[in-house]
């Protein structure tokens, strides 16, 4: 395990005071702070290398080139791709997910072909789909999932048809923090010839990823919700499917040739990267992905399936407190979760997890169980809106709202939830004073 004390040194940010409050910072799914070492990183090659990559000869921009493709040499480590020619730079989770909706819709569907996607996913993954359905005909089908917010994987096998051309499923609810269990979902699809796609935007900041173990043909996650910069993201896709899907956007960089008659393209990674790339962003990213990597990520799903735990446990304290998920407190005794997720979460029907689990779920085989760093929840009658505005007047930052999930939101039959989000630098002692700050705007209504 990690010093707490020593760790939050590193991110001045978390010291600073909101309306003279200690700030309580609990937005780490819609962003994390930034570790010095990142900043540093960055000013230091703005100030000592900053120079345009792969076009030039000269010393600095040879400097540039080496801090970026070493960036992605990073990343194939963090998510044990096999190749750096399978990382591609994006500018997040977002446009990863366009890119491959725009580029396999047009090179492998056709009208009424259909993609498998979840009641759980955030917009990002729903509207490039809905996008493409409007280009091309394309059709949504949906994973169902249970009141807890469990996917239903039974209906998940009965959507594969003919027509099936790939799935595109979250690894991690953002709203919920439901771990999906991506190998059987992968599995089972790869048993129809079909690939898959999964959002890790809230998984890789979280627990280690292993992109072969998965075997998922496509992963996308955003830099700045793993302590990174913004602006830079990371579409992970195996070798031959990056290699079959065309460019994305055309301009310098992703070309072998131009001529007015005909022009070739770069192989993959560059293929998909036109224009000038944030080789600042990929270098922070980079430094972001060292520290936490330096700081074990078991070590830090470890830390945060406690507060997840801690947190759960406290927020039940509260009269009239619904939390939303399968977020049960005696389901998160188990020490060993956090060892389980290391597999890349995919352990099967026989797996320690189901067993435990088999008694009260209908859907035992296959369910997922764990949670993630996330709890989202509305305390009796007061809005969600309310109880966050005046959360902050405390000094304490949660999210408001459908949180880009607005067809979960209709599945739950809610507007919206309170979201609280946790990092590696969060404490008990902050729930704490979460769990005081909302009994405090409680006995106010
Ligand atoms: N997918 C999930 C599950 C998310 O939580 C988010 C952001 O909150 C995104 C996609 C979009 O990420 P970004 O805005 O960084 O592209």
């Amino acid at each position: 395990m990690y010093d707490i004390n020593q760790v939050r040194e590193d991110f001045p940010i978390l010291s600073r005071k909101v309306y003279d409050k200690p700030l309580v910072y609990f937005d780490n799914a819609a962003t994390t702070q930034k570790p010095l070492c990142v900043l540093d990183a960055m000013r230091e090659e703005y100030l000592n290398v900053n120079a345009n990559v792969h076009r030039g000869v000269h010393w600095m921009s040879q400097q540039a080139t080496e801090l970026h493709e070493q960036a992605r040499e990073t990343v194939r480590r963090f998510l044990n791709a096999k190749s750096t020619t399978e990382i591609v730079f994006t500018r997040g989770t977002t446009e990863g997910l366009n890119l491959v909706a725009s580029t396999f819709a047009d090179e492998c569907m056709q009208e009424g072909d259909e993609v498998i996607v979840s009641t759980m996913e955030h917009h990002s993954n729903i509207v490039p789909w809905q996008l493409q359905a409007r280009n091309k005909g394309i059709v949504l089908k949906v994973i169902p999932m249970s009141d807890d917010g469990i996917l239903d994987m039974e209906a998940y096998k009965s959507l594969f048809t003919e027509k099936t051309r790939i799935v595109s499923v979250c690894h991690v609810s953002n709203v919920l923090g439901t771990v999906n269990p991506v190998k059987d979902i992968v599995r089972i699809a790869h048993e129809h010839g079909v690939p898959v796609m999964i959002d890790g935007a809230q998984s890789a900041p979280h627990f280690k990823v292993d992109v072969q173990d998965i075997d998922c043909d496509f992963f996308v996650f955003s830099g700045h919700k793993v302590y990174g910069p913004t602006g830079i993201g990371v579409l992970y896709g195996k070798e031959a499917w990056l290699e079959k899907l065309p460019p994305y956007q055309g301009g310098g960089e992703m070309i072998e040739h131009v001529s007015f008659e005909h022009t070739t393209f770069e192989r993959p990674p560059l293929k998909f990267e036109a224009g000038t790339p944030d080789y600042i962003a990929s270098h922070g990213l980079a430094v972001a992905l060292d520290y936490v990597s330096k700081l074990g990520m078991d070590n830090i799903a470890a830390h945060e399936q406690e507060l997840a735990r801690y947190a759960i446990q406290r927020l039940q304290e509260i009269p009239e407190m619904k939390i939303y998920g399968k977020l049960r407190v005696e389901e998160l005794r188990d020490e060993n979760d956090y060892n389980r997720r290391k597999e890349g979460y995919g352990f099967d029907a026989v797996g320690k997890n189901s067993q435990l689990l088999s008694s009260n779920s209908q859907h035992s085989t296959f369910n997922s169980q764990l949670h993630d760093a996330v709890v989202s929840f509305n305390v009796g009658n007061i809005h969600h809106m309310d109880l966050g505005t005046l959360l902050d007047r405390l000094g304490i930052a949660v999210r408001t709202g459908h949180h880009c999930a607005q067809p979960l939101m209709d599945r739950l039959g809610v507007l919206g939830t309170v979201r609280a989000s946790f990092a590696l630098y969060n404490t008990k002692e902050e729930i704490d004073t979460l769990v005081a700050g909302i009994d405090r705007v409680r006995k106010m209504f």
